[in-house]
């Protein structure tokens, strides 16, 4: 297994080397979830080739797991954790029903580019999945749903959890053999910018070589360096930005909410995020008799087709 070389800093321990303002963000999803921070709308971006925009939902999701036993017995915050960042596998499953149903085909952020840099046409109808962290699951749920649907995703990987076990680089191989893209979700976890007031980004040495260095291993590891990367907790500023091109990155995927990607936008990718409680069913539906003058249960649900269409993108 390839290792990460040391950071371009007189530190020798890359994570001790980390600044006191670096969140070091967790990648369980049951018990903590990335920090989201709301993007500053004025990051200016480094200029990118024109292209037209295009509508391409780009689904953000982590695990894929039945709801835990016990999950009654944790804290709020856990279940709300737990809610947000994961799907349940027969909501999963239904979900690519209704991709499938409704005319959508799976794309990969490497085919945006495509797209605006070489006109190669997109489906009429198109969508990409993505999963961040690294979790068994992506190989024992997700892959067969997928390839039972024919479809593709991306997975944003980050080092750790293949250093603690969660996943293995003869993981990733498999789902990079199956046709899925693998990305980078940088070495340690780390949200590198946007940490809220007061707390300053991450320094150019640790934003480098989270960025550089991720890509450097997983090319080592699949023979072929990941095309896109996703930020940890959805953090960038231009200089992290600047970063991620120069390193060779053609896409990355930010968690700006949105369905409408431009070129301009092509390392700020936008996101429609999708938890435990995106169903497909209609959460105006009544449950018992339509018919009756009132209706006692509407399922508590935003539904799934909203995520896509960008009416709610979460
Ligand atoms: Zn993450």
């Amino acid at each position: 297994m390839a290792t990460p070389t040391r950071p371009p800093t007189q530190v020798a321990n890359p994570t001790a080397s980390l600044p006191t303002q670096v969140t070091p963000a967790p990648t369980s999803g049951l018990l903590s979830s990335p920090s989201e921070t709301a993007p500053a709308s004025s990051t200016p971006v480094p200029p990118a080739s024109s292209g037209p925009m295009v509508t391409v939902p780009i689904l953000y999701q982590h695990r894929v797991v039945p709801l835990p036993q016990g999950i009654g017995t944790w804290t709020y915050t856990a279940r709300q954790t737990f809610l947000a960042t994961d799907t349940l596998p027969w909501s999963f499953a239904a979900q690519l029903d209704w991709l499938e149903a409704h005319g959508y085909t799976t794309i990969l952020p490497r085919d945006l580019v495509e797209h605006w840099d070489r006109g190669v046409p997109l489906p009429a109808r198109c969508v990409i999945l993505t999963f961040d962290d690294g979790y068994p699951e992506w190989v024992s749920t997700v892959l067969p749903l997928l390839e039972l649907h024919h479809m593709t995703a991306e997975f944003y990987v980050t080092l750790d959890a293949i250093a603690d076990g969660r996943l293995s680089w003869a993981d990733v191989r498999t789902l990079a053999a199956a046709g899925m893209g693998i990305g980078a979700h940088d070495v340690h976890h780390v949200q590198l910018a946007m940490l809220g007031s007061n707390r300053p980004p991450a320094s150019t040495a640790v934003m480098t070589y989270e960025v550089t260095e991720a890509r450097r291993i997983i090319g080592n590891e699949l023979g072929r360096p990941p095309d896109s990367m996703a930020y940890v907790g959805g953090g960038f500023d231009a200089a992290l930005v600047g970063i991620v091109r120069r390193a060779g990155y053609s896409t990355a995927r930010a968690i700006i909410r949105g369905v409408v990607q431009s070129p301009a936008d092509r390392w700020t990718l936008h996101v429609s995020r999708i938890g435990v409680w995106d169903d497909v069913v209609d959460p105006t539906a009544c449950v018992n008799d339509p018919s009756e003058a009132t209706c006692a249960i509407r399922l508590p649900l935003t539904t799934f087709p909203q995520r896509v269409s960008g009416a709610a993108p979460g």
